[in-house]
């Protein structure tokens, strides 16, 4: 993934030792190009797997999650992060804390897109504590769906929310690892 970590050191600005700021490549801006790139690299790494949708959180998982879709062929998911007027019963909603806002929100899905005929594949921008993808990983087991696993751009290790997942017998794939940003520079994990 030497292409992705060029870009993440090139653009990234290491705002504290727990956060990155990707704003120029991921979250606030996108190259189209690295982004489809993204996808492939995921739908690669979950080819043996029967998915049938790709799931994410609004808004910065849209894009990978939207490049993995396409690469797979399937349709793309993205939770709400709060309730839509007329869908309350009509949906399965988790309470979310969000690691870069500081708050809680409910994310929200409705149940016309998810039952228990899918297999569904999580993908997100970045993983810090794991909150995000728990909330979804909730969702999908209400929904009765199959969980083929969670991709995830890039996967802060020093932080828990990787790990937790993996031990819940999950398979969590990565693109790039980042161990350490104490000092202002980003340390990769492999
Ligand atoms: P978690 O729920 O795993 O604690 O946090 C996941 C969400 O918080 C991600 O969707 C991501 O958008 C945001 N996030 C977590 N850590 C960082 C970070 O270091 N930088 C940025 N820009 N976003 C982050």
């Amino acid at each position: 993934m030497e292409w992705l970590k060029k870009r993440i050191l090139e653009e990234g600005v290491v705002l504290s030792e727990q956060v990155l700021n990707l704003d120029a490549v991921l979250n606030h801006q996108v190259d189209p190009e690295l982004m489809m790139e993204v996808g492939r690299q995921f739908a690669e790494r979950f080819s043996a797997e029967p998915i049938t949708k790709v799931i994410t959180i609004e808004s910065s998982g849209i894009p990978p999650a939207m490049a993995t879709a396409y690469a797979l062929g399937v349709p793309l998911i993205f939770a709400r992060r709060k309730k839509t007027l007329g869908l309350e019963g009509e949906s399965w909603c988790e309470r979310v804390p969000s690691f870069t806002k500081g708050i809680v929100t409910d994310i929200v899905v409705s149940r016309k897109f998810l039952n228990e005929n899918d297999n569904v594949l999580i993908i997100d921008d970045i993983i810090a504590n794991g909150d995000a993808a728990r909330g979804l990983i909730r969702i999908i087991e209400k929904s009765g769906a199959e969980l083929a696993g969670l991709g995830v751009v890039v996967e802060k290790t020093f932080q828990a929310g990787a790990r937790t997942i993996r031990e819940l017998g999950i398979r969590v794939e990565s693109l790039v690892g980042i161990a350490d940003l104490s000092g202002g520079t980003i340390c990769w994990s492999d």
